[in-house]
C-alpha cells in the first residue's frame, strides 16, 4: 500500500519548437512571417529572412564562412569523447556520438579554426548545434581551451560563436569543469592583454552561458536570440510568477544590461573587426607583440599558467 497518493498530474511535454534551421527545398517557409523565400535569396543573405529579418541557424562551418575572409586552419578535428560514464538514457551515449558524427561530418560539437577576420588574424571556435544541441562534453571543452592556449602563444584575439543547449549531461561532472577549464584559459587571454569577443545566438543556455559566453570583453548577440540559463517554464515554476513578454531574448537582455550589442547577422563580421581594432588588435599579429608594454604583460602572467 501507498502511503503518499500522486495527486498532481505529471508535466505536460513541451510544445515541439518549430525548427529554426532551413530546410531542404527550394522555397521556405519563413516561421517569423510565415512567408515563403526562395532558398537562394537566403544564401545571399546569411540565411536571414529578407522580409522580416528572422535569422535562421547557421551551422559551425557556415558560421565560419561568413566571418573568414578566405581559408582558415582548423585545429583537433580528430579529438572524439571517450564515453567516461558508459552512459546511456533512452539511448546510448555512444549511439548519440555516432549519429552526430554521421549528420554533421564532425566529431564534436565545436570547430576551432584561425584565419583572417577583414585582415585580422583571428582564433575562432564556433558550435555546432546539429551535434547532440551543441552541447558541451570534455572535447568541447577541451578544444577551446586550447584555441585560447594557442591565441595567446600567436599573440591573436579569440572570438567564441556559442549555440548551445548547455554542459553535456553524458559526462556528467566532467562536462560541468569544463566551464571552469575554459574561463580559467580566458582569464589568461585577459592577462595577455588580448581580446576575446562573445557572440551569443539562438540559443545559448545552461553552463555556455553561465561560463565563457558572457565572459567577452564584447558581448554580442543575434536579434531575437534564445539566451539563459535555466528555461522559462522551470523559472516560472520556481518564482510562481508569469514571465515578462520577450524574456530570455537578446532584446530582453540588452535592456537588462546583460549584453553590449545586438547585431544584425549581416553587419556581424564587420561589428568584429571593428571591435577588434578598437581593443588594438592589428593585422599582422606580429605587430601587437611588438608593443612593449604588452611584453611586460605577458611576463607578468607566467608565474600564473
Ligand atoms: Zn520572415
Amino acid at each position: 500500500m501507498a502511503w503518499f497518493k500522486k495527486t498532481r498530474k505529471p508535466m505536460a511535454a513541451p510544445a515541439k519548437e518549430k525548427p529554426s534551421r532551413v530546410p531542404e527545398g527550394l522555397w521556405v517557409k519563413c516561421p517569423g512571417c510565415s512567408q515563403a523565400i526562395y532558398n537562394k535569396d537566403l544564401v545571399a543573405t546569411f540565411n536571414v529572412c529578407p522580409k522580416c529579418d528572422h535569422h535562421f541557424r547557421l551551422s559551425a562551418t557556415e558560421r565560419l564562412r561568413l566571418l573568414f575572409d578566405g581559408e582558415w586552419t582548423e585545429y583537433d578535428k580528430d579529438l572524439v569523447s571517450t564515453d567516461p560514464l558508459v552512459f546511456t538514457d533512452t539511448k546510448s551515449y555512444k549511439a548519440r556520438l555516432k549519429a552526430g558524427i554521421a549528420s554533421t561530418g564532425m566529431k564534436d560539437a565545436v570547430i576551432v579554426a584561425s584565419g583572417a577576420i577583414d585582415g585580422i588574424e583571428t582564433m575562432v571556435a564556433s558550435m555546432e548545434y546539429g551535434f547532440i544541441g551543441g552541447s558541451m562534453g570534455v572535447v568541447v571543452g577541451e578544444k577551446i581551451a586550447r584555441a585560447i592556449e594557442r591565441a595567446i602563444a600567436a599573440r591573436m584575439p579569440v572570438v567564441i560563436v556559442c549555440c548551445s543547449g548547455g554542459a553535456r549531461m553524458m559526462e556528467g561532472a566532467r562536462s560541468l569543469m569544463q566551464m571552469a577549464k575554459i574561463c580559467g584559459a580566458l582569464a589568461r587571454l585577459d592577462r595577455a592583454r588580448l581580446p576575446y569577443i562573445a557572440v551569443l545566438t539562438d540559443p545559448t543556455t545552461g553552463g555556455v552561458t553561465a561560463s565563457f559566453a558572457m565572459l567577452g570583453d564584447v558581448n554580442s548577440a543575434e536579434p531575437k536570440a534564445l539566451i539563459g540559463f535555466a528555461g522559462p517554464r522551470v523559472i516560472e515554476q520556481t518564482i510562481r510568477q508569469t514571465l515578462p513578454e520577450g524574456f530570455q531574448r537578446s532584446e530582453f537582455l540588452i535592456e537588462k544590461g546583460m549584453l553590449d550589442l545586438v547585431v544584425d547577422r549581416r553587419e556581424m563580421k564587420a561589428v568584429i573587426a571593428n571591435a577588434l581594432r578598437f581593443m588594438g588588435a592589428s593585422s599582422p599579429p606580429a605587430a601587437i607583440a611588438a608593443v612593449e608594454p604588452v611584453a611586460e604583460a605577458v611576463a607578468e602572467a607566467a608565474p600564473f599558467t
